[in-house]
């Protein structure tokens, strides 16, 4: 790969900067500046910055028409204390890239050097710096942010890297490629009284212990869903610790998931219908709210072939995955707008998983990604009339 004046080791310093200074989600200022600064000298048509929070959209504008091709890359750490020893292990307590989200950042700004080499020579090639990832609010709010209109894709195109898988090899997917899912939080009111008196009160103690049955039994009870569905009660809490009272409010909170986004819209129905029967039955008053909202990320097979030749042209190994993975990507709002490819880059098989304490990004896989993305490129803009 030669992508003067950048090299692998440049690259690897700038992604080293980006973990020793990670910055959670809706936070990421000096992560922005710092892409800004790296990617300037390879004269974008324009640079947009703060769109949906503190993204940076670089664009590349052959001024003839064509399609407008979008990559896009996460750029937020974790709340987690990173274990690692390493000289550019996090210099912020409590926050790590122990997501990769720092060599996300990186691959997409070597891309941009591509693109100082090769302008496009027909439409518009976007690189896209996406904020909050991690809390699912940051694809939505780059969506709905005006300076969208810039930059609204044909294509788009995404990748993670993925550990427990063989270092270097890409995986793809037609179709779903990771669920939909989302926070949703039940807010229960009896009314508190005596504890001595329960009789005066209306304790939500038992329409709480059967909303936690009753969602846990809601997939294996209801077969009307065309493929995996879960739901997960992450948390639980009743009244406060007081001896002498009977409790008046109560709160669950579970985690809905689904491989298809009808099945996430058949799920959400029945916890609704389940929370308004229970509660009715035992006379609590409820609200329901959801929280960290993730579509389903579908892919387009006609983009997924783009990602397959690509990895065909440059001899890179290639695997199809059985089963689209169970957690959540934000890149799912950009698959519900425009023809999308997501696609995953194995870390090494023994590699520390994703939001582990001692996970760092293997740098190896920077210059092979790169490569992926001009391939794509190429296809979509260079190598068609
Ligand atoms: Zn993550
Ligand atoms: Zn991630």
């Amino acid at each position: 790969m030669s992508l003067y004046p950048v090299t692998k080791s440049t690259l690897v310093t700038f992604r080293k900067e980006l973990h020793k200074n990670p910055e959670l989600s809706g936070y990421e200022k000096r992560t922005s500046q710092a892409i800004v600064n790296f990617i300037a000298p390879t004269n974008p048509t324009k640079i947009i910055t703060n769109i949906g929070g503190y993204g940076v959209a670089a664009v590349y504008d052959s001024g003839l028409p064509g399609p407008t091709v979008l990559f896009r890359a996460d750029m937020d750490a974790l709340p987690i204390q990173e274990s690692n020893q390493f000289p550019h292990r996090s210099s912020s307590k409590g926050v790590a890239h122990l997501c990769g989200h720092d060599g996300h950042a990186t691959i997409l700004a070597g891309f941009s050097y591509s693109l100082l080499k090769n302008p496009p020579p027909k439409g518009k090639v976007v690189l896209l710096f996406q904020p909050a990832e991690e809390t699912g609010e940051g694809a939505a709010r780059v969506i709905a942010d005006t300076l969208f209109s810039e930059i609204k894709p044909s294509y788009a195109f995404g990748l993670h890297n993925l550990p427990g898988f063989e270092q270097g090899t890409f995986f793809v997917r037609d179709g779903a490629f990771a669920s939909a899912s989302k926070g949703m939080v039940i807010e229960l009111k009896g009314l508190p009284s005596h504890a001595a008196h329960p009789e005066d009160g209306n304790n939500p103690d038992q329409a709480l212990a059967q909303l936690i049955l009753g969602l846990n039994s809601l997939v294996p009870a209801n077969n009307q869903f065309s493929n995996f569905t879960l739901v997960t009660v992450i948390h639980a809490k009743l009244g406060e610790v007081a001896f002498g009272t009977t409790p008046g409010n109560a709160v669950v909170m579970a985690t809905l998931r689904s491989f298809e986004n009808p099945d996430m819209d058949t799920l959400t129905l029945l916890a609704e219908k389940l929370v308004h029967s229970v509660c009715t039955q035992y006379g609590i008053s409820y609200k329901v709210s959801y929280q960290e909202e993730f579509p389903a990320t579908t892919n387009s097979a006609q983009c997924v072939n783009m990602v397959r030749a690509a990895c065909q042209q440059l001899n890179l190994p290639l695997m199809e995955l059985d089963s689209p993975f169970r957690w959540s990507e934000d890149f799912g709002h950009f698959s519900k707008l425009c023809s999308t490819a997501f696609f995953g880059v194995g870390a090494g098989v023994n590699h520390p998983q994703l939001h582990n304490e001692n996970y760092d990004f293997p740098d190896d896989i920077i210059p092979k990604a790169i490569q992926v993305f001009e391939a794509i490129l190429n296809q979509l803009l260079v190598n068609t009339k």
